[in-house]
C-alpha cells in the first residue's frame, strides 16, 4: 500500500473517534487525551485579580506536594459553583494561566526612591522595616485629633491601604482592625468580595 505522509495524517484524523482507516483502535487514546489535562491536578479555588467583578476561578496544579517539587499550574477555568460568574470568564480572566506563569511576574518587593527613574529590588525584611518606619513618621506628622469644629476625630488622612482580591476574609479583618486602630480612613480593595 503506497501511503504518502499527507494521506497518512489525514487518514489517522478521519478515524480519530473510533477505528482509524488503517485499522488501529483509537478509542482508548481518544478517551485518555480528553481526560489527561486535569485528571491528576489539585484544584485550588481563587478569585480573578483583574477587575472588581471578582469572578471565581479554579486553578489546576500538577505536583505531588513533595518538598523538592515545584507545583506547576496547568489550567485555570471559571468556577461553576461561584455565584458571581457561574463558571464563565471574560477573555482577560481566561488568560490567567499566562499571568501566573509569566517570566516578567514580580516576585520580590520593589521600591522607587524619590527622584529615581527605576525600581530597586529589596528584601522582605527591608520592605517591612521601611513600611513601619515611614508609616510611623507620616502618622506622627499628619495625625488629626480634632476637626475644624473642634470635634474629636483622631484620624490619619495621608496614608492609604489597598488590598488584592485574593486576600482572605481573615486577612481583611486584621487589615481593617489594624488600619482603624491607627486612624487610617482610606481603605480600598480591588474586589468587592
Ligand atoms: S474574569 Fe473578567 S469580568 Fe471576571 S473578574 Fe476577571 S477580568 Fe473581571
Amino acid at each position: 500500500m503506497d501511503v504518502s505522509r499527507r494521506t497518512f495524517v489525514k487518514t489517522g484524523l478521519a478515524g480519530a473517534v473510533g477505528f482509524s482507516l488503517l485499522g488501529f483502535d483509537l478509542t482508548p487514546l481518544h478517551a485518555q487525551a480528553q481526560s489527561l489535562k486535569i485528571s491528576r491536578t489539585t484544584e485550588t479555588r481563587s478569585t480573578c485579580p483583574y477587575c472588581a467583578v471578582s469572578c471565581g476561578v479554579i486553578i489546576h496544579t500538577i505536583g505531588d506536594k513533595a518538598k523538592n517539587v515545584t507545583p506547576q499550574v496547568v489550567h485555570v477555568e471559571g468556577d461553576p459553583d461561584h455565584p458571581i460568574n457561574r463558571g464563565t470568564l471574560c477573555p482577560k480572566g481566561s488568560s490567567l494561566q499566562q499571568d501566573i506563569q509569566n517570566d516578567r511576574r514580580i516576585l520580590k518587593p520593589q521600591v522607587r526612591r524619590p527622584g529615581s527613574d527605576h525600581w530597586d529590588d529589596i528584601s522582605w525584611n527591608q520592605a517591612i522595616d521601611e513600611i513601619a518606619r515611614w508609616t510611623k513618621k507620616e502618622r506622627d506628622a499628619s495625625f488629626v485629633e480634632t476637626d475644624a469644629k473642634g470635634q474629636t476625630v483622631n484620624r490619619c488622612e495621608t496614608i492609604a491601604f489597598t488590598g488584592g482580591c485574593t486576600d482572605t476574609n481573615e486577612f481583611n479583618y486584621l487589615v481593617v482592625k489594624t488600619m482603624r486602630s491607627m486612624g487610617i480612613v482610606r481603605l480600598e480593595n480591588q474586589a468587592r468580595v
